[in-house]
């Protein structure tokens, strides 16, 4: 990618999401919820933004820190499993850093972790002093071993890291774990979590100095508003006052309570924003304690 290109004033704005795999549906769920619609081309590649002028890429997740980097993209939809790996790689070849996280997304979520196999007893990081170790993800690896102050041979493989044991090619792996069932499978248990990861919203080191200044921010506004909301429910109730406190001990996860009209000496009209499950035996618990006409309403974005 020459400088130019990379430098380039561009009015609009260009997202980099996975074209299929975990996290391309997701990706594409939070951008639409964030007001974004797209018209796609034939080769289903590029999809350009049709209610802002905000296009998307649709690529591999390997190559989303890379076209950050050279200014081709200008946000990206990706593990931080992969962009931490990337920004190590650079790093280890002495490239300043090029991109950062902007926001963690709550999808994707899985941890890197050592692995080893079922039948050792697991001791501690020292243990691992002159084993070898296959991983995809060799940078943070050799990182996490420089911080453990441990000499091992990291091996790096592109895929199925989790058959090198059995194979004879290392002696345990570094791989992404979610349930840990590929691991069962292979007569392996996990030890060492190296990073916890979830899907994030990568950008460029640098703040932009054109016109994608101003839907940058809106976008990041409205990203903050569907993420702050995405596990609320907006609970309503009618309630006298002398059953108030009570109820709100029942919801310590909610937000204070609002009065929606007072109504005489009659019940009160209420509501609050609960943050976390709202299930069936919390509703009937709050019946019993004296809420009445209770409602609960999914909230899909907020600008509070
Ligand atoms: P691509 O074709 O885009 O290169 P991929 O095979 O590298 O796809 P996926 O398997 O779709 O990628 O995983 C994408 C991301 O999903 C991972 O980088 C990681 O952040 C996240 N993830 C969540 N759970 C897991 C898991 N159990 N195994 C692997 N990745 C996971
Ligand atoms: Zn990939």
């Amino acid at each position: 990618m020459s400088p130019a290109l990379a430098s380039a004033t561009r009015d609009r704005l260009r997202i980099a999401i996975q074209k299929s795999g975990r996290l391309a549906e997701p990706a594409r769920a939070l951008l639409s919820a964030c007001g974004l619609s797209w018209r796609e081309s034939r080769d289903k590649l590029f999809c350009y933004g049709e209610s802002l002028p905000v296009d998307l890429l649709l690529v591999r997740d390997d190559d989303i820190p890379g076209l950050i980097a050279d200014g081709v993209c200008d946000f990206g939809v990706v593990g931080r499993n992969e962009l931490d790996e990337q920004a190590g790689e650079r790093a280890r070849i002495g490239l300043p850093p090029a991109y950062r996280e902007l926001r963690a997304l709550g999808f994707g979520a899985c941890r890197l972790m050592l692995a080893i196999p079922e039948s050792w007893d697991w001791q501690g990081p020292a243990q691992l002093q002159g084993l070898r170790i296959a991983t995809s993800y060799p940078a943070i690896l050799a990182n996490w071993l420089q911080a453990q102050g441990v000499d091992a041979s990291v091996v790096e493989l592109s895929g199925s890291v989790e058959i090198a044991p059995k194979l004879g090619t290392a002696d345990l792996i570094c791989d992404l774990v979610s349930s840990g069932a590929t691991l069962a499978a292979n007569q392996l248990k996990p030890v060492e979590t190296l990073l916890q990861s979830e899907a994030v919203l990568a950008g460029p080191v640098r703040e932009f100095d054109d016109s994608r200044a101003g839907l940058a921010a809106m976008l990041l506004r409205r990203m903050d508003g569907v993420l702050k909301v995405k596990d609320s429910k907006l609970l309503m109730f009618r309630a006298h006052r002398d059953t108030v406190a009570e109820l709100s001990r029942l919801l310590p996860d909610a937000d204070p309570f609002t009065q929606l009209a007072a109504n005489g000496d009659g019940p009160l009209s209420l509501q609050t924003m609960c943050h976390g499950a709202v299930t069936w035996q919390l509703l009937e618990e709050l019946e019993r304690a004296g809420a009445q006409g209770l409602m609960v309403l999914s909230v899909e974005r907020s600008l509070a």
